[in-house]
């Protein structure tokens, strides 16, 4: 069968391996880190740094298409990868969502919403960036970020100094914060014949700045739903995108505002597993690989929780319940906000 390269063995790289051997394709993992949770259930796995370029070019002719779970992949990396195999999504799509400025320049280009935003290098461009959103606001790390890292809230303008030494002199992004009254995400995917399918707006909950559970329906009026998927669509189709993303959404009462997007399978489309025939790491590898897409059509409720640090003392008692679907990431040791695995649980009767 064809091979499947992917950059990242982390739970992401982890379940599409799963799903790529499930329609028969053989994986191959590059990965910086030693152990990582995919290479378990992957066929090959490439132990090497972004910067070895040799390694790059090895793993590139040893597949026939290269795919990623995570964003972070360094230019040169990609120069050498692109030049000898395709990647999707493509590298606009990467570049795009790597700096969190041009991805909300990006979105506004379209006529998105988003939070009033401006980037932020020194003190003094933090002051002038105040004056523009106001308080509260949130400075960002413009690269990097994840699961709320990298980010300070100001609160008044007195914890603007506290809040600039933060970024240890990273390129940050001030962003006006947003009086949402919740959280949902849509997991949207594009064919390569430009083809486009969602699944349901999930709700998202967030603890410590970690996601926490995803339930779907999310509180959604009609109108609000179709909104959400309508402007998914149009990102995914201005980045000629290919494969899965996650379009992360802030409910408000003037309608949705867009919080930030991701080029891969995202964590908040984990209950896609329980709630439809063909779920997001599926659909992500039938796009990457030229396939029909899954319709997206969810089948019952589901509600996502993901189990991080110690949360994994609850297995036992998760384990005796009989419509918790268990997912664990193999990791060997637990640390407190890792993320070692989520279950979902049906909740339609
Ligand atoms: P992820 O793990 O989803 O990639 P991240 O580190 O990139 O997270 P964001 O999604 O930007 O971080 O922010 C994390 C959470 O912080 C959001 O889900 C939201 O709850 C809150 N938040 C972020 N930006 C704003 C904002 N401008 N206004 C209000 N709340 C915000
Ligand atoms: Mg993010
Ligand atoms: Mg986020």
């Amino acid at each position: 069968g064809a091979t499947i390269g992917i950059l990242g063995g982390g739970q992401l790289g982890r379940m599409l391996s799963v799903a790529a051997a499930r329609l028969g394709f053989i994986t191959h993992i590059f990965e910086p880190g030693a152990n990582p949770p995919a290479g378990h259930v992957a066929d090959r796995v490439t132990t090497a740094a972004y910067d070895d370029l040799a390694a790059l070019t090895t793993f590139a002719h040893s597949v026939d298409v290269i795919t990623y779970e995570f964003e972070n992949i360094p230019t040169a990396a990609l120069d050498t990868l692109e030049a000898l195999r395709p990647i999707h999504p493509n590298r606009r799509a990467l570049a795009t969502s790597q700096d969190r400025l041009t991805e909300k320049e990006f979105l506004r280009s379209l006529g998105l919403n988003t939070a009033p935003f401006a980037p932020v290098d020194t003190a003094k461009d933090l002051q002038a960036a105040l004056a523009t959103t106001g308080t509260p606001a949130i400075l960002k790390t413009r690269r990097f970020g994840y699961d709320g890292k990298g980010q300070a809230r100001i609160m008044s303008p007195a914890d603007a100094p506290q809040a600039i030494s933060d970024m240890a002199g990273a390129p940050a992004l001030l962003e006006g914060f947003v009086d949402f009254t919740h959280e949902v995400s849509v997991i949207a995917a594009r064919g390569r014949q430009g083809d486009i399918a969602c699944f349901d707006p999930g709700e998202n909950v967030h603890k410590d700045g970690i996601l926490a559970t995803t339930t779907v329906p999310a509180r959604l009026t009609n109108a609000q739903a179709t909104d959400a998927v309508l402007l998914a669509a149009r990102i995914l189709n201005e980045l000629d995108y290919v494969g899965v993303m996650g379009v992360e959404l802030f409910v408000t009462p003037l309608g949705l505002i867009v919080n930030e997007i991701a080029p891969r399978v995202h964590n908040s489309g984990h209950w896609t597993q329980q709630g439809c025939a063909v779920d997001q790491f599926e659909q992500h590898i039938r796009a990457i690989a030229g396939w029909p897409l899954g319709d997206g059509k969810r089948h019952c409720d589901v509600t996502m929780e993901n189990l991080i640090g110690n949360d994994m003392d609850r297995l036992p008692e998760i384990a005796k319940e009989g419509n918790a679907a268990i997912h664990l990431y193999g990791k060997s040791e637990t640390k407190p906000g890792r993320k070692m695995g989520h279950v979902n649980r049906i909740t339609t009767s």
